[in-house]
């Protein structure tokens, strides 16, 4: 593995979730019969998705060009061997969830606590009450790029304290960490996340768009209950 087959893979991964998403906003704008099946009543009207996608497309360049220069940078500290350890990649897997949602629950919530930034910044993400699934990108630049901070913490910390930070791990990472993020702006009712402890359901972070107020964290739910911003339907 070169660092340029492994930036060119991660890349191509990154763009076939956001097809994803695009895809099931498009569908989710389009046919109103199944916005039905969405946890909030409210009606989307296809223009806010038409509306929406400058800044969509705008944080998708940003996305790929980060993580291409960041990548490459970072490439000497994973372990090339491409071995699956099953053991090893669902802890690393873990570690790094772990630290890039325990890094964004107290980001969230100081861009909530703090007014000016919720205004100037944040305020942009929450213009959508009831989210379709691509609206994760809908965000203040400055928001999307310090977002980066938690999954570089995590991997930068695995990768310094042991010497096989594994790729596998990573793309694994990659892949749930966004298709959870489609899916929990997706609006839609969850049907099996809802069922796995401390996992974030939709319908935490659709009731955090709803009422602009708790549910910071994403990933688990833990944090909201360890610091009481959990908040019911
Ligand atoms: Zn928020
Ligand atoms: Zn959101």
């Amino acid at each position: 593995m070169t660092a340029g087959k492994f930036v060119f893979i991660t890349i191509t991964l990154l763009l076939c979730c956001n097809l994803l998403g695009l895809i099931i906003s498009l569908v989710t704008v389009h046919f109103k019969s199944i916005q039905k099946y969405r946890r909030q009543d409210k009606k989307i009207n296809p223009s806010i998705f038409y509306q929406r996608l400058p800044l969509i497309g705008f944080n998708i360049f940003i996305l790929c060009l980060f993580s291409s220069f960041g990548l490459y940078f970072l490439f000497p500290l994973f372990d090339k061997s491409l071995d699956f350890n099953l053991l090893v990649v669902a802890l690393q897997v873990f570690i790094i969830l772990f630290v890039d949602d325990f890094f964004f629950y107290f980001l969230h919530r100081w861009m909530h606590e703090n007014k000016y930034i919720l205004k100037k910044v944040h305020r942009i993400h929450h213009k959508a009450t009831a989210p379709f699934a691509l609206e994760y990108l809908y965000v203040h630049p400055f928001e999307w790029m310090l977002g980066y901070t938690g999954p570089f913490i995590g991997i930068i910390s695995i990768g310094l304290f042991t010497d096989s930070l594994n790729i596998w791990a990573f793309w694994i990472y990659l892949l749930l960490r966004n298709i959870h993020e489609l899916e929990v702006h997706s609006g839609f009712n969850s049907k099996i996340s809802k069922w796995i402890p401390f996992w974030g359901e939709n319908e935490h972070h659709d009731i955090h768009h709803e009422k602009l107020d708790g549910n910071y964290a994403t990933t688990f739910t833990l944090w909201d209950y360890l610091f009481k911003t959990k908040m019911k339907e």
